[in-house]
Parts: structure tokens; C-alpha cells; sequence
């Protein structure tokens, strides 16, 4: 990869933005079973594992979490011009996750239901960090997959380019010989899955537990949405049922907004942008 000496560990600095820390924290866990893998790492910075306090320089930057205050763009415009690779860490950073869920409802309304005065609060809606600058690879989902993550810092030590999953969950569901559960609508409570829709990665670990797929590593590519939500229709699912199932954690990509406005017709609550 452009920029990191592969003869040395890549200087890592982990930032925090709006979510609940969970991919962070899965890094931890990471420790023990993937030692190797985090020995390429030098970490600068990891608030969550560390004390140190940001006094060096870095190469890869890993960000986690949503977009949500003037103040958090500012820093990753910073972060960004001292990182060579920028790494979009997590649903929520990648496609703003379940925070983004206020994204859909009045701003005001939904600061109201936490904050005494929201009018001292300076939130905005949260974006993914591509809205704001150029990432240089995701890692997708809520949160992280081991094997993913190993396999992107070892092509970035490498200087290679990480091998890209294109195809839906479906794909690593059947694999592992699960019974469909959008196709067993009887008897099955969850069975309104989105994995025909959603990029695989995570090895179907919902599915595989009899969980249907949320969606949270955002849409596979080209993927189907008229189809998936006239199937939901069909098998009677509610316009709101199809409308929060798209929304609960990638809602702000593209193809999810379309299939959470197919009801309704309303407009999306957000236009994407290119990445300055
Ligand atoms: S992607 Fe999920 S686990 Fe990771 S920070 Fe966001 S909410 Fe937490
Ligand atoms: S359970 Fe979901 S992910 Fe698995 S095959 Fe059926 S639709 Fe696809
Ligand atoms: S099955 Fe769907 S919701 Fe579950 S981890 Fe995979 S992509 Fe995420």
C-alpha cells in the first residue's frame, strides 16, 4: 500500500466518533485470537486499550462511529490529512449504523426525547464518514468480523488490496446449510431477512442462529430492492415493519433508503455526497 513501510509495524491510531464502541471493543477480544495479526500494529493511539494520549504520528487511522457534530467534522478533515490509510471501522462509520436512525425523524423531536433542552445540544444529523472525506477501505458490519479484519491488515502490511466481498449473505448462509428463514414465514418469528440484499462477510452468523438478517453490513453490490420489498409485501409484512427493517442499520446507503421509502413514497431523509 502507497506510503507505509511494510518492513515496520503500521502506526495505528483508532478514533471514536458517535456509536456505542462496540467495534473497538470486539478489537480487544481480537488480542487473543488474532495475535499475529495485531502484531503488524503498532497502536499510537486506542483510547479504549491504552492511556496514552495522541503525540505521534500515525499511518492508518481507524475510525469508528457516526458523524453527528460540526465539531466531529473538523477532526476527521484533520484525521484525514495525517493518515495515508483511512479505514472506515464499523456500520455505524460506514453507513452510520443504529445511531442514524434519528436521521429519519424530526431532528428536534428526537433530541427532545433525551436532552432537557435540546436547543443547547449541538448535534446534527449523523453521516457516514464518507460524506465528508475519502476512506480508503471499510470494514463493514456491527460489529467487525474477525477474518475481515485480518485479512485487511494483512494486505495493508502487505501493500495489497484487500479481497472485496461483492455477493449477498445469502451466499455464506447456504454454504453453511442453513434453512431459510424468509421462506418459513410460519412458525418463525424473524423471518424477515435482508440477506438477499446484504453484503456478505460475516459468515451468516445471524441466520446461521436462526436470526434473520438485519442488514448491517449494507447492501451487496447491485443489489435487487423493488424485489426484496415486494417480497417482504407479499408475504404480508407492514410498510412500517419493511421501513424500519431497512433503516435499523445502513438506512443512509442508497439502496437500503430506497427500499425503506418503496411504501411510502416519501422522500429520503438524506442525499448522499461524493467524498471531498
Ligand atoms: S457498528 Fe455496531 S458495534 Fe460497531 S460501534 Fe457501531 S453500533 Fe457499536
Ligand atoms: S435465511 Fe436469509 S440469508 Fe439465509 S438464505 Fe434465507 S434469505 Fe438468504
Ligand atoms: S447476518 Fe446480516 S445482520 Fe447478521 S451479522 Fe451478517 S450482515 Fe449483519
Amino acid at each position: 500500500m502507497a506510503g507505509i513501510n511494510t518492513n515496520n509495524r503500521v502506526k495505528t491510531a483508532v478514533f471514536k466518533f458517535t456509536c456505542c464502541a462496540g467495534c473497538q471493543f470486539a478489537l480487544l477480544y481480537f488480542f487473543d485470537q488474532l495475535p499475529e495479526t495485531l502484531e503488524l500494529l503498532d497502536f499510537v493511539y486506542f483510547k479504549m486499550a491504552r492511556r496514552k494520549e495522541l503525540d505521534e504520528p500515525y499511518d492508518l487511522a481507524l475510525i469508528e462511529g457516526g458523524i453527528s457534530t460540526p465539531e466531529h467534522i473538523e477532526q476527521l478533515k484533520r484525521i484525514r490529512k495525517q493518515a495515508k490509510i483511512l479505514v472506515a471501522f464499523g456500520a455505524c462509520a460506514a453507513h452510520g449504523g443504529v445511531p442514524s436512525i434519528k436521521d429519519w425523524q424530526r431532528e428536534l423531536a428526537v433530541e427532545a426525547r433525551v436532552y432537557p433542552d435540546p436547543l443547547l445540544i449541538s448535534s446534527i444529523k449523523v453521516s457516514p464518514v464518507d460524506e465528508f472525506v475519502k476512506v480508503d477501505h471499510y470494514l463493514r458490519g456491527c460489529p467487525i468480523d474477525e477474518v475481515e479484519f485480518m485479512e485487511l491488515i494483512r494486505s495493508i502490511a502487505a501493500g495489497k488490496k484487500p479481497y472485496i466481498r461483492e455477493h449477498p449473505v445469502c451466499v455464506e448462509c447456504k454454504l453453511r446449510n442453513n434453512i431459510c428463514i424468509l421462506l418459513m414465514r410460519e412458525g418463525v418469528q424473524e423471518s424477515m431477512c435482508l440477506g438477499p440484499v446484504t453484503r456478505a462477510g460475516c459468515r451468516a452468523v445471524c441466520t446461521s442462529n436462526m436470526r434473520a438478517c438485519f442488514g448491517c453490513r449494507g447492501p451487496m453490490s447491485n443489489p435487487n430492492i423493488p424485489e426484496m420489498v415486494r417480497t417482504f409485501k407479499g408475504k404480508g409484512f407492514s410498510p412500517k415493519d419493511i421501513e424500519m427493517r431497512f433503516t435499523e442499520y445502513s438506512g443512509l446507503s442508497n439502496e437500503f433508503s430506497e427500499g425503506a421509502r418503496a411504501y411510502y413514497g416519501r422522500k429520503a431523509p438524506y442525499y448522499r455526497r461524493k467524498a471531498a
